[in-house]
């Protein structure tokens, strides 16, 4: 009698018979590999010897990805997350214990300051929320029991630049690390590694993935702070998915492509912008006006990345004109994806701070920040001065 489809259905598959490889990488889901011995089995489950047991403990895709990241990053280890966020949670809990102390730059991106504030504060490690890219108050509030400085390549949304190099000598003096957010730059405008920092992290949901259907997050760093990295990733459970580390590997393949035509663009918009009577301000770092210029030619070697904001001299309605009118420009308050997008931080990304709070960073509700893509320049100059031409 041939076997019921009651056994035939759970059974273990079968490998494929393959003969030659395949160039694209196969999606790996599986959850649960299947151990030769009892000894392997523990070995592998010590990580004594290489290979998969269980995907939470990492999986083929999430390895892959992994490696590709620390060789952009030229970083000695790397973890891929199920979110930008989470990598950030693995940084803070693989180094720091209760007691410890945190610098954090007082414009992080909103849910890290809250991380970085309010939650660390609940599991006991404090922090002082500074200016960073001012060496001086860093300087400061650095205390013995300061074990981590955290700050962003590039802020949002006025695109301050941190001096990371500064920043990681200021740290290590005092025994501590530097951990660097570089979502905003991605790997082909910084590698802050390179500059002396000891962690970076990046948003893979952003640029690095690029198309707008990944959210995960990226840790990078030198092996002297990886010690605890592993276990608190499996522990926490931070770990990815398969096929969203496989949609982002593939993402990679054009980043340096993507990333090299959306800063090109972001130049000829901001500088376009920067001509114009009816725009009240500019910010770009690559334009010699901008408060950061001379630094970030220095750090970023020519590349100035692909955000550009500015602020219309009519307010909130002004804004709301702007983006009505600029309709091959959708209002998307994320960053990094295909096409050129807009946000509106008054009302998105720093709606929770009073008007005073904003008005002291250089954000007004004329502010529009522009998440420039990979079109023809042409095309988005055309977009952006459509926006501009419906405002009153
Ligand atoms: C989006 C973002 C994050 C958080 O990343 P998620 O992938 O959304 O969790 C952190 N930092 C910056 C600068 C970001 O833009």
């Amino acid at each position: 009698m041939p076997p019921s489809p009651d056994d035939l259905c759970p059974k273990p598959e079968r490998q494929p018979p393959l003969v030659t490889r395949p160039l694209a990488s196969p999606i790996f889901p599986a959850t649960v590999y299947q151990c030769d011995s009892t000894q392997q089995a523990s070995q592998l489950l010590a990580g004594e010897t290489p290979g998969f047991v269980y995907s939470r403990d990492g999986h083929p895709n999430g390895v892959m990805l992994a490696e590709r990241c620390a060789e952009l990053h030229a970083a000695d280890h790397a973890a891929i997350t199920g979110s930008g966020m989470a990598a950030l949670a693995l940084a803070m809990l693989s180094q720091l214990e209760q007691g410890d102390h945190m610098i954090v730059s007082n414009q992080l991106y909103g849910r890290s300051l809250l991380l970085f504030t309010a939650e660390a504060n609940r599991c006991g490690i404090s922090s002082s929320p500074v200016d960073t890219c001012d060496l001086a108050q860093v300087a400061g509030a650095l205390t013995p029991k300061t074990r981590m400085v955290i700050v962003e390549t590039i802020t949002n949304p006025m695109l301050h630049v941190s001096d990371i190099a500064a920043l990681a000598k200021l740290a290590h003096d005092k025994g501590a690390v530097l951990l660097v957010d570089n979502t905003f730059a991605s790997p082909i405008v910084c590698r802050p590694l390179q500059l002396g920092a000891d962690l970076v992290m990046e948003s893979v949901t952003k640029i690095m993935n690029g198309h707008s259907d990944v959210c995960l997050g990226l840790l990078a760093g030198r092996a002297d702070v990886w010690q605890r990295v592993t276990d608190v990733q499996s522990i926490w459970g931070f770990s990815p998915g398969p096929i969203d580390c496989w949609l982002a590997a593939r993402g990679l393949g054009t980043l340096a492509l993507r990333v090299d035509r959306a800063v090109d663009n972001a130049l000829a918009v901001a500088e376009m912008l920067s001509g114009r009577d009816d725009v009240q301000s500019v910010s770009y770092p690559g334009l010699a006006g901008h408060s950061d210029h001379t630094l970030a030619a220095r750090q970023f070697g020519g590349r100035f990345g692909n955000m550009v904001t500015f602020t219309l001299p009519g307010g909130t309605a002004a804004a709301e004109q702007f983006m009505a009118a600029a309709t091959a420009i959708p209002f998307c308050p994320s960053l990094g994806e295909l096409c050129t997008t807009l946000s509106h931080p008054e009302s998105t990304s720093h709606r929770g701070l009073t008007e005073q709070q904003r008005g002291e960073l250089g954000i007004f509700g004329g502010t529009v920040r522009l998440s420039v893509g990979i079109e023809s320049s042409q095309h988005v100059l055309e977009a952006v001065q459509q926006g501009l031409a419906g405002v009153a």
